[in-house]
């Protein structure tokens, strides 16, 4: 579903992403972890075009991402992404911020739209909060209403940044769970997270990063108990020691 292949990029003289390759199947969940710095970010922004890459190829369900032809729009509608920090409308009620991409880029009828925002909200346990604006509600809330919003365009793809840094710790579960319950759909996903447990859980690979280069790509069971890098052990201690 996903493929990337010598993927590069440089600000000036700093490689942030370097010889980059990696094949997400289908149905997949692969999580980006490793320490602040490493390219994560960069690297799940550069799979929707957020970022430009400088050499490489970035493939998503067989359109290139980065190809000068490729229409983005196109792209984008397979892809769902979730930011750190919501990027909700806040003039916008829950459901109108849900149902408004699908009505303008996809056409669908304001009727048919909302029918399906109730919907995912509902199942997202949104359902009484469907009227609120986003300064209303929890960060908690506000995620998963950003989550709604992300499959209301039936996405072949949903990418993560950090879903839950920004959350006060409690909030974090509800968020981290209704990632789970999308894991069990079978959605494809990329989910650049320091929640080392969840990635434990639902990933079926850890891609570990450092200095701009993927180390390390193992099921979750052989990362955490065999790294195979130096590196890789020594952010681990670090991480699970704190
Ligand atoms: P991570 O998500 O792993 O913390 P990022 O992808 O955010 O790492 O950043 C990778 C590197 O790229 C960092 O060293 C960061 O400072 C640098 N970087 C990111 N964006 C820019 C930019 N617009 N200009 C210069 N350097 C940048």
């Amino acid at each position: 579903m996903i493929s990337i292949v010598n993927v590069a990029k440089s600000y000036g003289k700093h490689k942030v992403l370097q010889d980059i390759h990696l094949e997400v199947p289908k149905g997949h969940v692969y999580a980006l972890i490793g320490p602040s710095g490493a390219g994560k970010s960069t690297l799940i922004r550069a799979i929707n075009a957020l970022e430009s890459i400088q050499q490489g190829e970035i493939v998503v369900d067989g359109l290139q991402v980065h190809h000068k032809t490729t229409d983005i729009n196109k792209v984008r509608a397979n892809i769902g992404f979730v930011f750190q920090s919501f990027n909700l409308y806040p003039h916008l009620t829950a459901l109108e911020n849900v149902s408004i991409a699908p009505v303008k880029v996809k056409k669908v009828n304001r009727e048919e739209a909302e029918a399906k925002a109730k919907s995912l909200l509902s199942s997202l346990g949104l359902g009484e909060k469907i009227s609120s604006y986003p300064g209303q509600l929890s960060g908690g809330q506000q995620q998963r209403v950003a989550i709604a919003r992300a499959l209301a365009m039936d996405p072949k793809v949903m990418l993560f940044d950090e879903p839950t840094s920004a959350l006060d710790p409690e909030m974090v579960k509800e968020v981290l769970d209704a990632i789970r319950h999308l894991a069990a759909t079978g959605m494809t996903m990329v989910v650049v997270t320091h929640e080392m447990g969840f990635a434990k859980e639902i990933c079926n690979n850890i891609v570990f990063m450092a200095e701009g280069k993927i180390v390390e790509v193992a099921p979750p069971d052989q990362f955490f108990s065999n790294p195979q890098s130096d590196r890789a052990r020594d952010f681990l201690s670090k991480v699970l020691e704190h």
